[in-house]
């Protein structure tokens, strides 16, 4: 362990200088890993966003999001990329950053998600991307699948509540009114499954048993003071 308390150990191969962040939605990913890749001069890269825009370009297309070879043909055929500061995504180089956003891509992206073709796609995308410059890739396999070679690893949580009054304040401030208790429904549901197997649970158990991965819970922090808190310990 590096005296940050997180520093990857690896069995002598070399680390990137990469920042991996998983964790679950609402636990204050993008805001922290935004303001770590400007303060360090990073680039943001955010992962769920291109699982999305592989969903909204299916969408569009009217692919069956359910058949896997129709969707596997559809992330072939379009070109992602992102802006230089890494908050908006182009999809066939149009800007897709607020559609990505919508009700209907958010229901659907877990075909996406779940389509081992797909995931195998855009983890390489991921790793070209990294490859070329130093990021601050934020997701829910970034440490384990993604980039394990990664120098700095976090996993960062909150409190289904907090998370939930997150989104709920997104929500509003986007002009959508959806009532607390169904958006608290809904990520508890979506906790259930993701932490009972995958990348996400791998990384959990890992964070917990101080094994590589430095755990952090927001809950009770600013997201300057998440940041500062990683920022802290990267030095
Ligand atoms: O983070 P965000 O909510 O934008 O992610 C969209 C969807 O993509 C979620 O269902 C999430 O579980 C999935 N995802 C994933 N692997 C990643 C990033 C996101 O499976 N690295």
């Amino acid at each position: 362990m590096s005296a940050a308390g997180n520093e990857s150990r690896t069995d002598g191969e070399a680390l990137m200088e990469a920042v991996a962040i998983d964790g679950p939605a609402g636990a204050g990913k993008s805001s922290v890993a935004k303001r770590v890749a400007a303060r360090r001069g990073f680039l943001y890269v955010d992962t769920g966003a291109m699982y999305r825009a592989v969903t909204l370009a299916a969408i569009s297309r009217n692919v069956d999001l359910q058949d896997p070879e129709a969707l596997l043909a559809v992330a072939e055929s379009v070109d992602i990329s992102f802006n230089a500061s890494g908050d908006r995504l182009l999809l066939d180089g149009t800007d897709v950053s607020a559609e990505i956003r919508g009700p209907e891509v958010a229901r659907k992206v877990r075909f996406a998600a779940r389509a081992p073709e797909i995931r195998a796609r855009l983890v390489k995308m991921q790793q070209d991307l990294a490859g070329k410059r130093p990021v601050v890739m934020e997701g829910r396999d970034i440490a384990t699948v993604v980039l394990p070679r990664a120098r700095w690893k976090f996993f960062l949580t909150a409190s289904p509540e907090i998370r939930a009054s997150r989104r709920h304040s997104e929500m509003l401030a986007a002009g959508r009114e959806i009532p607390f208790a169904e958006i608290l429904a809904d990520i508890q549901r979506r906790d259930a499954s993701d932490y009972q197997v995958g990348p996400m649970k791998e990384a959990l158990d890992l964070a917990r048993a101080g094994q590589g991965i430095a755990l952090i819970d927001t809950s009770e922090m600013t997201p300057e003071r998440a940041a500062a808190e990683l920022l802290a310990r990267m030095k």
